[in-house]
């Protein structure tokens, strides 16, 4: 069964460890790495022939068309990160509804293609704040990969469903995968874990979860992880440069073993709505 590989696809600048020394304001002075950054993963890909999604800012199509043309040309699944990678969680409904629905717009304008999916930033979804399936029905989406059924310092609905289930809005939530062992769920799809622990870590992890479970897996990464040469971002917590800078350069390496050992394609093929 193939699994699913994914993208988030935001720059290192725009992530959520950096938010209070990096305001969005001066996102348009920083040197931006994100264009060259998805174009090597796209190499990867390519030389694989995978497909993936990419979940993409508004702010990045908006700013880089040519990049949110390219990956669908090579026959990607482009898919939404909002527009300027703001948690729902700290967001009220009408500020979030202009942020997935300008994502969404400025993704299809520039693509030419309908856009279905949505990633949160953050994983920023919650027990209060469900309004959020409502809005995303509204403005068009059909599926939402947004919740971590994990304990997290920062984000996670820890006994939501590990598989995909239906919300009342009608929108599809497909959660970020877990391992559940010793009554906990362990997270094992990608991200800062990915780069914590050794590359026979995860392919232990995703075994398991091949054993266990008869559903598929979901990866999920990001282009400034595979950019160990990035500018250093001043006066964040040492948490969090840690967990932004750990191992960095070992991330290239370890993503070719783990597209060479299992299979994998985009949510919409994996999932069933291409
Ligand atoms: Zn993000």
């Amino acid at each position: 069964m193939p699994h699913a590989m994914t993208v988030d696809v935001e720059d290192y600048f725009q992530v959520g460890a950096f938010e209070k020394v990096i305001s969005p304001r001066d996102w348009d002075i920083m040197p931006a790495r994100v264009e060259k950054n998805t174009r090597r993963l796209m190499e990867i890909f390519a030389e694989k022939e995978i497909k993936a999604t990419f979940f993409c800012l508004g702010w990045v199509a908006e700013r880089f068309p040519s990049l949110v043309r390219q990956i669908v040309e090579e026959g990607h699944e482009l898919a939404s990160h909002g527009t300027m990678h703001q948690r729902a969680s700290a967001q009220t409904r009408d500020e979030f509804k202009n942020d997935v629905g300008d994502a969404k717009r400025l993704l299809e304008d520039v693509s030419g293609k309908a856009v279905i999916g949505y990633r949160a930033p953050s994983f920023s979804f919650n027990k209060e704040n469900l309004w959020v399936y409502d809005v995303l029905a509204e403005e068009g989406y059909k599926y939402s990969s947004s919740v971590y059924p994990v304990v997290h310092d920062h984000y996670g609905i820890p006994d939501a469903p590990r598989s995909r289930y239906a919300t009342e809005a009608g929108i599809e939530e497909i959660p970020l995968s877990t391992l559940n062992m010793f009554g906990k769920n362990l997270p094992i799809s990608g991200g800062g874990y990915f780069r914590l622990y050794p590359y026979g870590v995860t392919r232990w992890s995703l075994n398991k979860f091949e054993k266990n479970e008869s559903f598929p897996y979901i990866f999920y990464m990001h282009p400034w992880e595979v950019d160990p040469d990035q500018p250093r971002v001043e006066g964040a917590s040492a948490t969090s440069k840690f967990r932004h800078y750990l191992n960095l350069s070992k991330v290239e390496g370890r993503l070719k073993s783990l597209l060479c050992d299992f299979q994998w394609g985009s949510m919409a093929e994996v999932y069933g709505y291409a």
